[in-house]
């Protein structure tokens, strides 16, 4: 058997994985990046640039459909499907191609083509070839898992499998009321496909205010039906899927497609962990710090959705910078700070939530975006924010669900990673007419429930007209 040898082995060479492989070869380390296929990553081929590029076919769609509230009238809406899933693919391809650029950079000697698998915790089996490491890192993703009320279905998509479609399908089942299912959804049903969501559970896009999630729920609504606490069962009838639920709502009805997105399980079953002795937690997860990626006291750390912590980008990215450079330097490791919880749904309006959930003794400001003026202006004016402090007035964390909801989570993880309080934030310049203006209103409240004075007098935040 041929044995390599590095300091830092790299398993998965997706966003995590090239992230750690260029932060433990920077630190001085001879790395071996790993990868079963070296195919791109998940964001760039099957996770968010292709859900953005549909969603932005469905944005375009959308702006037109709604022009007459602004008086501008066109003839309708025609959507070509196939020139949509097209575009989706041909941008998705370039992206992919540009992920593949920066993995053809990384010279030949540092990258192994196969399937790794844990012989003991420093040396790994890659299809026949034996890789010896002082340090190894575990950035193998994650997949979709499928339910078995689904499985055998013909027509059951993934967020793996969606983007293949030569069209638009004519109806759509969404499986899961999380963020991917939600931006899927609305994207699919501005494009004109019967959309309807169905859900075990009561959350939408992983928010926990039901303040905020109620009026996330009301503006989708408008769009699509969503069926949140319901038990499905689902039947093939020919090549379509008949599904009966139960619960909150009840009904029967057939669907074209099925799109399942009830979540993703992190790669580890064909790891063989028990070989590295690792504890692992109540999933099957190996225990570990994250402030520096590593799995107890040993040699090995993780980065990415495998840790299943944080699963999205900048966190995958973040997590690999950190695991490469505490395996480059193991036994010597070091906690590195990492920023507030931060994660972002695109769907319209935009949600996010940033930080901590409240407690009770949490003091909460809130910002409705129904009457706030720049959404008025452009006939966007629905959604809510919702900020949460601690008695001093610190910004502790926040939901939200409101048109450019994306910038408006930027500045408050922001805000929060440089400990600010709502006075200080209220003091920063808010151009006008903007949708940040919107965020005064909320920080006021928790200046006044926290009794900090602030003056007053440039108070046009979330008036409607200046
Ligand atoms: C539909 C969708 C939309 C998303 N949208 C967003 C978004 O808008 N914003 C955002 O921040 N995040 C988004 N995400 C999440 C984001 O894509 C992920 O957090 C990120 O891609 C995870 O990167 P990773 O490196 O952990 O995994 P991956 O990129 O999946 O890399 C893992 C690699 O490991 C390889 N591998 C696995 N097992 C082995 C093994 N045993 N041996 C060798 N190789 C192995 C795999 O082939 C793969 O190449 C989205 C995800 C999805 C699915």
């Amino acid at each position: 058997m041929t044995n390599i040898e590095c300091d830092v082995a790299i398993i998965g060479a997706g966003t995590a994985g090239l992230s750690a492989e260029r932060s433990a070869r920077r630190a001085g380390a001879k790395t071996l990046l790993i990868d079963d296929k070296f195919a791109g990553t998940t964001c760039a081929s099957v996770g968010c640039m292709p859900s953005k590029l549909l969603l932005a076919a469905a944005k375009a769609a959308h702006g037109v459909r709604s022009a007459s509230e602004f008086g501008v009238v066109t003839s309708g809406v025609v959507i070509e499907g196939k020139q949509v899933m097209d575009r989706v693919r041909r941008l998705r391809d370039e992206f992919v191609a540009d992920t593949l650029k920066s993995i053809d950079k990384i010279r030949g000697d540092s990258k192994l083509r196969g399937f790794a698998r844990f012989r003991d915790a420093t040396t790994l089996e890659v299809d026949g070839t034996k890789v010896s490491a002082k340090a190894i890192i575990i950035a193998t993703g994650s997949t979709p898992s499928v339910p078995d009320t689904f499985k055998g279905l013909d027509n059951v998509l993934t967020n793996e499998t969606v983007f293949e479609l030569l069209d638009l399908p004519s109806s759509l089942a969404v499986i899961g009321a999380g963020p991917l299912g939600l931006e899927l959804a609305q994207a699919f049903s501005r494009l004109g496909v019967d959309v309807e969501v169905f859900d075990e559970g009561k959350r939408l896009a992983g928010l926990k205010d039901g303040h905020v999630t109620a009026s996330l729920r009301a503006a989708l609504e408008r769009e699509m039906q969503i069926h949140t606490e319901v038990e499905i069962q689902a039947e093939a009838e020919g090549k379509t899927t008949v599904l009966s639920w139960s619960g909150q709502t009840n009904g029967k009805r057939t669907f074209s497609h099925v799109l399942v997105a009830t979540g993703r399980p992190p790669n580890l079953k064909h790891l063989d962990l028990k070989a590295t002795g690792l504890e692992l937690d109540d999933h099957d997860i190996p225990v570990f710090d994250r402030t520096t990626m590593q799995c107890g006291r040993s040699s090995i750390f993780m980065a990415g959705d495998v840790d299943s912590d944080a699963p999205v980008l900048h966190e995958a990215s973040a997590e690999g910078a950190i695991a490469g450079y505490s395996a480059a330097k193991f036994p010597l490791v070091k906690p590195s700070k990492r920023g507030p919880a931060f994660a972002v749904t695109f769907t319209d309006p935009v949600s996010a939530f940033i930080g901590k959930a409240p407690s009770d003794d949490t003091v909460v400001g809130q910002s409705d975006y129904a009457d706030q003026g720049r959404a008025k202006v452009e006939a966007k004016n629905v959604g809510l924010v919702r900020l949460y402090a601690d008695g001093s007035g610190r910004l502790t964390g926040a939901e939200l669900a409101t048109p450019a909801g994306d910038h408006l989570a930027h500045l408050l993880a922001w805000a929060m990673e440089d400990g600010q309080t709502a006075m200080q934030l209220l003091d920063r310049p808010f151009y006008h007419p903007t949708y940040e203006e919107g965020l005064r209103s909320a920080l006021r409240e928790i200046c006044d429930a926290t009794e900090l004075a602030f003056g007053d007098d440039r108070d046009m935040g979330s008036a409607p007209g200046v």
